[in-house]
């Protein structure tokens, strides 16, 4: 069995008292790792080294060039790590091979990205104020937050790591790190890297441990500055409230139910495949995934019969395997919240088309079969909920007012797709979309130079792009008097009289 330890302060240790938690593999439900599992204690440990490196390290005084050249070499480890690193997450996490591999070719070369902004960040800048009362020049200085907690999900366990580190570290914040509970084995392999790398020591602590303990130790320690938290929205509001009593900084990327409209000249042929792909990608377990599906009722029927004939083409199966398009959930307790789900949709009048069930011949791992659900109403549990699971509800509109109404009436606003030959038509839809990302013609494809996150419930503060590394800023104003003379400064007879 693969063995992992906390990395702290520039050291692979093991948690107080020895404590360890094996992670399960969600294909064989068989444990396949065993790492260490860190307590308050640990957390509090792991706090102290990062606010030691940001207090006393060399890091934050590192020029921009310096910090950008570490970037690259945690970018190139990862590179040359990336097909084993790829195997690891699948066997910790369910993800099929092929989404993994593809996640570790993106975390790498978002890693450069943030490297490259390391170096253009303008970190200092004058600005022009209108010279009221006097004279005076004035600069904004952009600096590093501090010490940044940063807590992930399971279900991009490397990308949303790269996600956290990368803005974090180029801008000069050191860091704590806490995975998923269920799927820490990528980041510690990222530790790896790290640590091989010119990092300061201190910078960067990973560890592995509940929400509960470690969690709520970093949400609530006076030593962190920042919180960033990619996750549900329901411990989102958890964390926003932890966060409060020492006004950390907050950023959220919670939940969505993103909405998918195909318009009526769109290219099925492509709408229909990239609507498949835009829900049932890792087993729907993506927060921007288009699990609302919109569409005509002149084209209703036409469109259900080519998703259902493309749905059934879908292999489930061995994640490890090549050939696999869908894999397990991560866990059973998702397995069973997902077919719950599906139940409740039927309980409330709507079909199923599709899937339902576990798959017959695959009796150990937490699969369920790719699932769609017709006859449903935007009102419905299963199209204002997260199912995170792989269920798409398909809802007719009888005009074009009608799916964009219902497309906003939803909770959330993470993501969404329009279908359209028009991309012009197409525009004037997305533009009416209140989420914070809209596709013409694709789905899922984020760019690391443009802004992601939500709108509504679905989050606080953006990642990627030059918003998305502002957030680990604080910006100071320096105001450089150009009067120079104490007689000319009449204002401070607000003190001292005429
Ligand atoms: P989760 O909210 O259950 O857990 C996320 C992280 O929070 C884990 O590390 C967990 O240990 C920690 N945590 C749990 N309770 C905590 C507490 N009380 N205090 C502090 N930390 C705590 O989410 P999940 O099930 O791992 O991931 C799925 C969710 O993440 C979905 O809702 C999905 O939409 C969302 N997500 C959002 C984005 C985005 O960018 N908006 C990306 C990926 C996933």
């Amino acid at each position: 069995m693969q063995e992992y330890k906390l990395y702290i302060d520039g050291k692979f240790c093991d948690a107080e008292g020895g404590k360890t938690a094996d992670s399960i593999n969600p294909a064989t439900e068989e444990p396949w790792a065993k790492i260490a599992r860190a307590g308050r204690v640990d957390t509090q440990r792991a706090i102290a080294a990062a606010r030691k490196a940001f207090d006393e390290g060399p890091w934050r005084r590192m020029s921009q060039a310096d910090r950008a050249k570490i970037l690259n070499q945690i970018a190139a480890g990862l590179e040359a790590k990336s097909q084993e690193i790829a195997a690891i997450e699948t066997q910790d996490s369910g993800g099929t091979i092929r989404k993994t591999a593809g996640d570790m070719m993106f975390g790498a070369a978002q890693l450069k990205y943030f490297a490259e902004m390391a170096e253009k960040l303008p970190l200092m800048e004058e600005i022009q104020v209108p010279q009221f009362p006097a004279q005076s020049k004035n600069y904004l200085q952009r600096e590093a937050i501090g010490v940044c907690g940063q807590i992930i999900p399971w279900n991009f366990p490397l990308m949303m790591a790269v996600w956290k580190l990368g803005p974090a570290l180029a801008t000069g914040n050191t860091v704590v790190l806490k995975p998923a509970t269920d799927t820490p084995c990528s980041a510690l392999e990222l530790a790896k890297i790290i640590d091989a790398s010119d990092l300061p020591k201190g910078v960067v602590n990973v560890i592995h441990g509940s929400g509960a303990e470690c969690g709520e130790e970093i949400c609530t320690s006076p030593l962190i500055d920042k919180v960033a938290f990619t996750g549900s929205t329901e411990v989102g509001r958890r964390i926003q409230q932890l966060a409060a009593g020492t006004i950390k900084k907050v950023t959220l990327e919670l939940g969505g139910k993103s909405a998918n409209i195909i318009l009526d000249d769109a290219d099925l042929d492509m709408a229909i495949d990239g609507s498949l792909f835009g829900c049932f990608f890792h087993q729907g377990q993506a927060c921007e995934s288009g699990t609302r599906l919109f569409v005509s009722e002149a084209k209703h029927d036409e469109i259900v019969a080519r998703l259902v004939e493309r749905t059934k083409t879908l292999t489930i199966g061995d994640p490890l395997d090549f050939n696999s398009a869908q894999g397990p959930l991560i866990s059973a307790r998702q397995r069973e919240t997902v077919l719950g789900y599906i139940k409740s949709g039927v309980d409330e009048g709507a079909k199923v088309a599709v899937g339902g069930k576990r798959p017959e011949g695959l009796p150990k791992g937490y699969y369920v079969e790719p699932t769609i659900l017709t006859d449903v109403k935007n009102s419905m549990k299963v199209a204002q909920e997260e199912i995170f699971g792989p269920v798409l509800v398909v809802i007719k509109y009888k005009n074009i007012d009608d799916a964009i109404r219902m497309a906003n009436d939803s909770i959330y606003g993470l993501g969404g797709a329009v279908w359209s030959k028009d991309k012009e038509k197409a525009t004037v839809v997305a533009k009416q979309m209140r989420t914070g990302t809209v596709w013409i013609n694709d789905y899922h494809l984020l760019s690391v130079a443009a802004p992601f996150g939500g709108y509504k419930q679905s989050g606080i503060g953006r990642e990627f792009g030059m918003e998305g590394i502002l957030e680990y800023t604080e910006v100071k104003h320096i105001h450089v008097d150009q009067v120079d003379n104490r007689a000319a400064k009449f204002w401070y007879g607000a003190l001292f009289g005429a």
